[in-house]
């Protein structure tokens, strides 16, 4: 057995407190407050296992941490990417407590991906207790990847350029790495129309609720599930009172695309809609938030890295295609390899079934922790 793997195996316990311990802060996107004090945290952790750690303020999220072992100088370092925000509002730890049964941990952000985290830390743990490793790695923690990375994109594009690699600790779904994701975007659509009263003037209006309803479906017409495109009008709002024609209707719409290509032709599609009545206004705001991560050859060769390492400690590594978006997606998109899903493996992100198997925790530090040292 991988000497990494023995240590890793021996502090399994260890590593499960500490899961226990980040799930138990929570750590809401658009809760600056939370996430400003899940980073003191996450920084005075990472002080302990001997890393320098540089806070990044941001204003109108939480802040980031830049978190670095080894000189950067001396080499390219490697970059991890884990974001330490989660989509669970506060609160939710009273429904949904950290807690580990029958092999598996549940509790808000364990899989997606406060599990990554945990096993990314004790990657470096193990490397530098036992091997002395001491080559350059910038681990990258982000506030708000739940909420697009807006203000993260510029930052983990600059590291993923200064990087040899990246390394992306997002969750593992069946245990499988993400080698290509979908581009992500977001819109807004806005339809003005005219109020009227829907009983004395029912003629005179211009109902943005027609409008819109048939703006939704011809949006949704554009899903086709042999290309992998997705358009979803995820919330749509309108209207005031029922006995009135609505005169303002608005909706958010997500956009999923396989490419480049694709992610253009649909933003083009998207921003051109036009009104069924020739008086209503549409106005379309947004694009592109995620560019697809493409599986390049540097992606490729990290893989087959991994997929051999994985086959000497004794396991067999896959690999997938998700539609989910990831900050993966900008560290590929500046030709960084890059290999995704490196966090937990389990299931259920973003939903009340959230869970991971604890005893895979060590056997993926393990793979982490060799990728880092072998790259
Ligand atoms: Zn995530």
């Amino acid at each position: 057995m991988s000497k990494l793997l023995q240590y890793l195996t021996d502090h399994h316990t260890d590593m499960l407190d500490d899961l226990g311990e980040f799930v138990s802060r929570e750590s809401p996107s658009y809760d600056k407050e939370r996430m400003d004090s899940f980073a003191e945290f996450l920084a005075g952790y990472a002080n302990g296992l001997g890393a320098e750690v540089e806070t990044i303020p941001i204003e109108e999220r939480g802040n980031h941490l830049r978190i670095v072992w080894g000189d950067e100088n001396a080499e390219k370092p490697v970059l991890i990417l884990g974001h330490f925000d989660t989509v669970w509002p506060a609160g939710t730890l009273d429904a949904m407590p950290f807690r580990v049964e029958d092999g598996v941990a549940r509790g808000p952000g364990v899989f997606d991906m406060k599990g990554g985290l945990v096993q990314g830390f004790w990657a470096m743990k193990a490397l530098r207790e036992l091997t002395g490793f001491d080559r350059p790695v910038v681990f990258f923690c982000n506030s708000d990847e739940e909420a697009h990375s807006y203000f993260s994109r510029d930052l983990i594009e600059a590291e993923a350029r200064k990087a040899r690699a990246a390394l992306v600790l997002e969750s593992s779904n069946g245990g499988r790495m993400t080698t290509s994701r979908k581009g992500v975007g977001v819109f807004e659509v806005e339809v003005t129309g005219r109020e009227s009263h829907a009983g004395s003037n029912p003629f005179k209006g211009i109902s943005t609720i027609d409008e819109m309803a048939r703006l939704v479906l011809e949006l949704h017409s554009h899903t086709n599930a042999d290309t992998g495109t997705t358009v979803n009008v995820g919330t749509i709002e309108g209207g005031t009172v029922v006995n009135v024609v609505a005169g303002k209707a608005r909706a958010k719409v997500n956009l999923r695309v396989m490419d480049e290509a694709e992610a253009e032709r649909m933003s083009e599609v998207i921003r051109s809609v036009e009104p069924h009545h020739k008086e209503a206004a549409v106005e379309v705001r947004g694009g592109i938030v995620r560019p697809p991560m493409i599986r390049s050859e540097g992606v490729a060769s990290l893989f087959g890295q991994a997929r051999s390492i994985a086959a000497e400690l004794g396991f067999e590594l896959d690999e997938t295609m998700s539609g989910g978006g990831s900050d993966g997606s900008f560290a590929a998109s500046v030709e960084t390899p890059t290999l995704d899903g490196m966090g937990a493996v389990g299931q259920g992100a973003h939903a009340t079934h959230e869970q991971i198997k604890v005893d895979t925790m060590p056997q993926r530090a393990t793979l982490v922790a060799h990728m880092i040292e072998t790259i």
